[in-house]
């Protein structure tokens, strides 16, 4: 039984400067893919699906391809809803069984911010279920893909830096257990790379009770990355590169068929393959590993 709380799967990766892969797995294949390559590389997992992916009974569909991939793990897994928009939503994943959500209310202004997280957080803690906030707010690499685009985003969907004054109060009174920091990184496919502000997540950390996460990590440089986690994310989020791996790859295997009509799992031996491959240099990446 390897299933455990956002919260849990977190907490040695700040000490031990790792930080714990969250993949955007939007249905229960890409789950399973996902902890088969965190078992290959004995590294803990978190799982996660945005409201998008979880119309209608599809919520109770991917929870329970979650929950039987976790308690049958090798490691450590948590599964989680990525930018929940409101109470209700989270309130039905709790039900669901989930072990995470992340309230994202970083549009808001300060106040309101707290008090929405505030709400989920006094709920969540009722069912064990961890949550992770957002102060300052990750913008949009671009519209059209990515994250970001599957959350109906803008291309004029700014970045607004963590203000590293405001986290101790937000923490302390949004009563989360994770939070997200805007310090550089956006949503979906960069037009150009990003430069990570790294001493002002280095300030943030220092004042910051709970682990850190950085969303947006898809085409972020490598150098880049391993500064953020050796100044202090726990957590990394990926969906985008995942993705266009696993698109690139349909539209050739399908490009390069002769008929259409032949065997599906023939056909997404090779689409797997390139998503696997993500996750694999990602994990790596992040120092998660301890294969
Ligand atoms: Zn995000």
């Amino acid at each position: 039984m390897a299933l455990v709380s956002l919260k849990e799967i977190l907490q040695d990766a700040r000490a031990a400067k790792y930080a714990v892969p969250m993949f955007d797995v939007a249905n229960p294949q890409m789950i399973r893919m996902a902890v088969e390559v965190a078992e290959e590389l004995n590294s803990p997992v978190i799982l996660a699906a945005i409201e998008p992916d979880l119309p209608g009974n599809r919520l109770n569909f991917w929870a329970n391809a979650a929950n039987y991939a976790a308690i049958n793990a090798k490691v450590p897994v948590a599964y989680m809803l990525d930018h929940a928009t409101n109470f209700a939503i989270c309130k039905r994943c709790a039900e669901a069984g989930f072990t995470g959500v992340m309230l994202d209310a970083s549009s808001k202004d300060f106040e309101e911010n707290i008090r929405l997280t505030r709400e989920v957080a006094d709920l969540m803690h009722k069912y064990g279920v961890s949550v992770e906030a957002e102060l300052g707010h990750v913008g949009d690499a671009q519209a059209g893909q990515g994250e970001g685009a599957a959350l109906g985003n803008k291309a004029d969907d700014h970045n607004v830096y963590t203000d590293p004054a405001s986290v101790e109060e937000f923490i302390e009174r949004a009563k989360c257990d994770a939070l997200a920091v805007s310090i550089g990184t956006a949503h979906g496919i960069y037009k150009t790379a990003p430069t990570l502000q790294i001493e002002l997540l280095a300030e943030i950390n220092k004042v910051s009770k709970v682990p850190l996460v950085l969303h947006g990590g898809s085409g972020t440089p490598e150098d880049q990355i391993k500064a953020a986690i050796a100044n202090g994310i726990s957590k990394v989020n990926i969906c985008a590169e995942m993705m266009y791996a696993w698109h690139k790859s349909w539209m050739d295997v399908l490009q390069a068929a002769p008929n259409l009509g032949f065997l599906e799992c023939v056909a997404q031996v090779e689409p797997e393959k390139a998503m696997m491959d993500v996750m694999r240099k990602k994990i790596r990446l992040f120092g998660s590993n301890r294969d």
